[in-house]
Parts: C-alpha cells; sequence; structure tokens
C-alpha cells in the first residue's frame, strides 16, 4: 500500500527504533495521526526537549540535567559502594529492585580491541578519580556476561585499589546479561549473590 510520503517517513522513523518492527510502527503512525493533537504534539516536544537537555552526569556518565544527575547528589545514597555498569539503561534495572542503596558509575560501552574501543573512549578516567583510596568501600562490576564484558571487568579490576572490596553479579542472568530485560527479582538475586571478582 502506498501511504502518503509523510505517513511512510513517520512509519520508517518509528520502524528504526529498537523492538519496533515495521506492523507496529504502522500502528504507532496511525494512533499518533488520530489521537488527540497535543498528545502527539507533546511527545515531539520531550523528545526534544530530552535531546537538547540530558547530557552525562560529570561524575558518573548517568543521564543529567545538570552538572551531576540526581544520584550523585542524593545525600540518602550510599556513596562508599559503586556499582558499574555498560550503560545508563542498566542503572533503571537496578532501582527497579528498590533494594540497591549505593550509587553508580556508567562506563558508556565496553572494551573491544578488534572494534578499536580502548579505555580511552570509556568513562574509565573519571571511574579512576572516584576510586581514590579510601572513598569506596565496595565496587561492584555488573559488566556483561560475555567476552567483552568479562574483560572489561578484569581491566577494571586492576584498577581499584587494595581496601576497595571487588565483586561481580552472580551468574543467572539471561545470556549476554541484557539487564535492562531482566525482571527485577532476578537482577536482585544476581546482586543480593554478588561473587568476589
Ligand atoms: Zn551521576
Amino acid at each position: 500500500m502506498d501511504w502518503s510520503p509523510r505517513v511512510e517517513a513517520l512509519v520508517r522513523e518509528l520502524s528504526r527504533l529498537p523492538g519496533v518492527g515495521r506492523r507496529s510502527a504502522q500502528r504507532l503512525a496511525h494512533h499518533l495521526l488520530r489521537c488527540p493533537e497535543d498528545q502527539a504534539r507533546l511527545l515531539a516536544k520531550v523528545i526534544e526537549e530530552a535531546r537538547d537537555r540530558i547530557r552525562p552526569c560529570a561524575r558518573c556518565g548517568n543521564y543529567a540535567e545538570e552538572e551531576l544527575c540526581p544520584l550523585c547528589v542524593d545525600p540518602r545514597r550510599d556513596h562508599g559502594i559503586l556499582l558499574v555498569v555498560e550503560k545508563p539503561s542498566d542503572i533503571a534495572a537496578f532501582e527497579t529492585t528498590g533494594k540497591y542503596r549505593g550509587v553508580y558509575h556508567v562506563l558508556g560501552g565496553l572494551l573491544s580491541p578488534l572494534d578499536g574501543v580502548g579505555p580511552d573512549r570509556l568513562n574509565i578516567a573519571t571511574l579512576r578519580e572516584r576510586l581514590a583510596p579510601g572513598t569506596i568501600r565496595e565496587i561492584v562490576l555488573a559488566t556483561p556476561a560475555s567476552t567483552e564484558g568479562d574483560s572489561t571487568a578484569m581491566y577494571l579490576q586492576r584498577m581499584v585499589p587494595a581496601d576497595t572490596r571487588v565483586t561481580r553479579l552472580a551468574r543467572g542472568l539471561p545470556a549476554g546479561g541484557e539487564l535492562e530485560y531482566s525482571d527485577s527479582l532476578t537482577v536482585l538475586q544476581a546482586f543480593e549473590g554478588r561473587i568476589p571478582a
């Protein structure tokens, strides 16, 4: 079926979103064209504002609107325990459990020498600063259970001061360890069953 070029463009852009196939994209496009106009405009506006205003937190790399993200400035969090993740969406997996009270560090990727991703391409220099002796009691390496996740964890482990406990998540997450697709009970069990690295 031939849609008008603008409908086609809308379907095409929506189908580029992760997990959205062409049929879902068509359904979303029809919805956006038929829902109250305010609702569609609001969606466009919040996407634009988020892209304009969100930047990496200067301390942990999480999404932030100010220099530091809400988690880093929260005095109720335990700033002595640091959970290291690959990407900001992994934070959501731990926050959904409602049980983790420490803070985070987002690497922004994993080491992958074959793809030319070395330590300088990741948010590792800031992590080194945060790990000054006497500041962090425990660092939890929550990189995925994959070749790249493992070698990244091994690299990070070497830069942790001797007085800091280093742990890794218990196995039991799905293959590839995709935190963002794991239910919160699985994530919580992986955290609570963490093992010395
Ligand atoms: Zn932060």
